[in-house]
């Protein structure tokens, strides 16, 4: 294993974006703990993917709402990379598009946010100490226009709500980063023909694109900010 290459953590890596994202990275070198809530995932995304890619793939198990596996992941990262230098919380569930917010149920809405805006925040605070041992540490926030105060409208409530606040949490998390230099970005990867994103979006590649931009800024790059395709988006 290639121990200076850059180590990066993505979560929801055994399909989606996160899959794609993980395979880019690899593409460029990086070593990517490929993480999936059930390790059998993982391991078959890195079979499948490991023979074409330059980097090294790590499948790891990580339930984003799981704290004990979270911090046992970061123990496990500790002891085999003694650093990360890009953590992408990619991880995501219920895109509720047959949702009010005048009736959703909130049980169905506190359930999105443990994994949507706790699962990222939970990570990110557990592979911080880690981060502060990179040369160049990224963190990626994979978020939608769906969180979007600028352009909201009613329906998808849970979603949309988890992701302004994941919003939220990337410009707290950056202002208190700056001074370290951690790059702190949300992303969104734009309408993708994966599960959630249904037919008709761009294809997966495209959608990943975008979030290994981030992941792959320079210390010059931004942080703080909310981007598609590299370009700002309004919060
Ligand atoms: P997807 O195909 O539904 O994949 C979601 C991934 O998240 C799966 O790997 C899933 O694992 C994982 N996941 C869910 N809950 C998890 C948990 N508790 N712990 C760890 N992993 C968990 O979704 P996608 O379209 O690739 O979306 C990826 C990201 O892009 C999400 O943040 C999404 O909100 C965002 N996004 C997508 C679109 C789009 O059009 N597709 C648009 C805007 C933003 P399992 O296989 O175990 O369920």
């Amino acid at each position: 294993m290639n121990t200076t290459a850059p180590v990066a953590l993505v979560t929801g890596g055994n399909r989606g974006i996160g899959h794609e994202t993980a395979r880019q990275l690899a593409g460029l070198g990086h070593t990517v703990l490929l993480s999936a809530r059930r390790p059998e995932d993982a391991e078959r995304a890195v079979a499948g993917m490991a023979p074409a890619v330059p980097g090294t793939l790590v499948p790891c198990r990580l339930d984003v709402t799981d704290a004990d596996n979270v911090r046992a992941l970061a123990r496990r990262v500790e002891g085999e990379f003694g650093r990360l230098d890009v953590l992408v919380n990619n991880a995501a569930i219920n895109y509720d598009t047959a949702r009010r917010a005048v009736s959703v149920d909130l049980g169905e809405v506190r359930h999105t946010l443990e994994t949507n805006l706790f699962g990222a925040w939970q990570t990110t605070q557990a592979f911080l100490p880690l981060l502060r041992r990179s040369p160049h540490p990224r963190v990626v926030n994979v978020s939608s226009e769906s969180g979007s105060l600028e352009s909201m409208s009613g329906g998808t409530p849970a979603y949309g709500i988890s992701k302004a606040a994941l919003n939220a949490l990337t410009r707290k998390l950056a202002d208190e980063l700056r001074a370290e230099g951690i790059l702190v970005n949300a992303v969104c990867p734009g309408w993708i023909a994966t599960d959630m994103g249904g037919p008709g979006g761009d294809p997966v590649d495209q959608g990943a694109a975008g979030v290994v931009w981030a992941a792959t800024l320079p210390d010059s790059g931004p942080t703080g900010g909310f981007f598609r395709k590299g370009e700002p988006l309004p919060w």
